[in-house]
């Protein structure tokens, strides 16, 4: 049994996928969520699954692509939750094309919704952080971050960057007693990957580079994840975990 006390966690993306997963398994170990997603549907269905099985749940509808935004959700926010003890920086899109094809306008868009994203989530919700001395954030990368992957410099370079991102903030902060680390998940069944997991031949090719030959679960990488927001995880900072199937070993 994991350890959390009157915890409060935020969690970007908490829509779908990934991120609804980490929010709901959070949720059941008794830590309030705020789930943050572009559409105020899909973060106020979230937390409203939540709340109607006995969890505590805020839905909180910004564009972690607009630094002004977040700055404002932020400061209404910080009324309400002077003390968010975890920060899971999930949100993520992509926009796949070599790399004489991909317009400026996709680099722009996955750098800024992927990577500035963590830095002004960061900077707003980890201030307060390092002053009660106790904090959990968690980037959720990619293995594309950690290998490079064909078609996708727009968010290889996005995801390495938020190690880099993490490495540097483990450093910063651990005198506050706040970690900092990295899951870098591989082919997960979401909306992101519906298209490869539902084409047969795409996911033969892509599973031929899976050890364990078959695509992963939004739990895999919630399970870890909330394991790194706990007080067991008090040691560990810096690190960047592969929840692939073995694909990055
Ligand atoms: P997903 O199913 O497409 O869900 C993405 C979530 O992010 C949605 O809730 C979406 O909000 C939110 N989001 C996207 N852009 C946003 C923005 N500008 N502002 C606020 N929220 C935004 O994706 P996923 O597969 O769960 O992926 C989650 C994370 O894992 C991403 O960072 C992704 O890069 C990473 N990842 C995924 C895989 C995989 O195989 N699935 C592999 C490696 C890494 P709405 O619901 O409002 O649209």
């Amino acid at each position: 049994m994991l350890t959390f006390t009157n915890r409060t966690a935020l969690i970007t993306g908490a829509g779908r996928g990934i991120g609804k997963a980490i929010a709901e398994t959070l949720a059941k170990h008794g830590v309030t969520v705020i789930c943050v997603s572009k559409s105020a549907e899909s973060c106020g269905a979230t937390a409203a699954a939540i709340t109607a099985s006995g969890g505590k749940a805020k839905a909180l509808a910004v564009d972690v692509a607009d630094g002004a935004a977040v700055a404002q959700a932020c400061e209404a926010l910080l009324k309400e939750f002077p003390a968010i003890d975890m920060l899971v920086n999930n949100a993520g899109i992509t926009r796949d094309g070599l790399l004489f094809r991909m317009s400026e306008t996709d680099w722009n868009d996955v750098i800024a919704t992927n990577l500035t994203s963590c830095f002004h989530w960061t900077k707003l919700i980890g201030r307060p952080m390092t002053r009660a001395r106790w904090g959990r954030i968690v980037n959720i990368t990619s293995v594309s971050g950690v290998m490079g992957n064909a078609g996708q410099a727009n968010y290889s370079a996005a995801k390495a960057g938020m190690i880099g991102l993490t490495k540097t903030l483990a450093r910063e902060f651990a005198g506050r007693s706040v970690t900092v680390n990295a899951v870098a998940p591989g082919f997960i069944k979401t909306d992101m990957t519906t298209e490869f997991v539902n084409n047969p031949e795409a996911s033969a090719k892509i599973l031929e580079a899976v050890p364990l030959r078959r695509f992963g679960e939004s739990a895999d990488i919630a399970n870890l994840v909330t394991y790194l927001c706990s007080e067991e995880a008090g040691y560990i900072t810096g690190q960047v975990f592969n929840v692939d199937g073995g694909m990055a070993m």
